[in-house]
């Protein structure tokens, strides 16, 4: 069986192959290796392989593993956010991807308040519509957008997204383009700095880091497998 740690070397060499394809450099990537359903001993052989920064798509998961790991250990968190999880969700994590909605970020901004925490956070977008029931449509941000930035505890740092499972990973494109294009009006329209667009997953991390992609969250290419729970 292969290694995390070689698995680990062969994610890291194919971001950097497809960052020097785009011309852009390796160091404005970063490797968010999620931890969902693994059990802490393999987050320990990635943190031995030198890896830093993990992510975790429940809470609950989350406050389990986290205390169990060497604190200086980095942790994003990357799933849908639920409003009775936000108090427990802010301390643990260095970064939340996927803020989906306005009222979601208000709690936020209240809770962060009564904790004396700042929250750094990306906005989820639903660039593809139907697909997924989680995340601003494009349109819906761009309203909401004023009402985001006045929230004063909250530093919006970019957008995330996560596209339609497709057989080819080429498939994904599109949605990164158009992530990055959202962006990209974003920061026209409200004069703000959208610096990270975290896109691309096991199935398409190369093609999301070609379009842009700063923060790529994989798990499956890593770990292996999860097991269905
Ligand atoms: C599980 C998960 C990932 C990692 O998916 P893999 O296909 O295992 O790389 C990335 N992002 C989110 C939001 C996830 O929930």
């Amino acid at each position: 069986m292969v290694s995390i740690a070689e698995n680990l070397d062969r994610v890291r060499e194919r971001i950097a192959h497809a960052a020097a394809k785009s011309g852009r450099s390796t160091n404005d990537v970063e490797l968010v290796v999620i931890t969902k359903t693994h059990p802490v001993e393999k987050v320990r052989e990635a943190i031995d392989a030198g890896q830093t920064l993990f992510g975790e798509s429940r809470v609950q998961e989350a406050r389990a593993k986290i205390p169990e790991l060497p604190s200086n250990v980095r942790w994003h968190f990357v799933g849908h956010l639920q409003k009775n999880k936000v108090r427990h969700a802010l301390p643990l994590f260095e970064m939340i991807h996927s803020v989906d909605s306005l009222a979601l970020a208000q709690d936020m901004n209240r809770i962060a308040q009564e904790e004396g925490l700042h929250p750094r956070l990306l906005l989820e977008v639903n660039v593809a519509g139907e697909w997924s029931k989680f995340g601003f449509a494009p349109d819906k941000l761009r309203e909401q957008m004023e009402a985001l930035l006045a929230l004063p505890r909250l530093s919006i740092l970019g957008l995330m997204t996560i596209p339609p499972l497709a057989e080819e990973a080429e498939a994904s494109r599109e949605y990164f383009v158009q992530l990055r294009e959202v962006r990209d009006h974003l920061q026209t329209e409200f004069r703000v700095d959208l610096a990270h667009l975290s896109m691309g997953m096991t199935q398409d991390f190369p093609i999301a880091v070609e379009e842009g992609a700063t923060l790529v969250r994989v798990g499956t290419a890593i770990f292996g497998e999860r097991s269905k729970r």
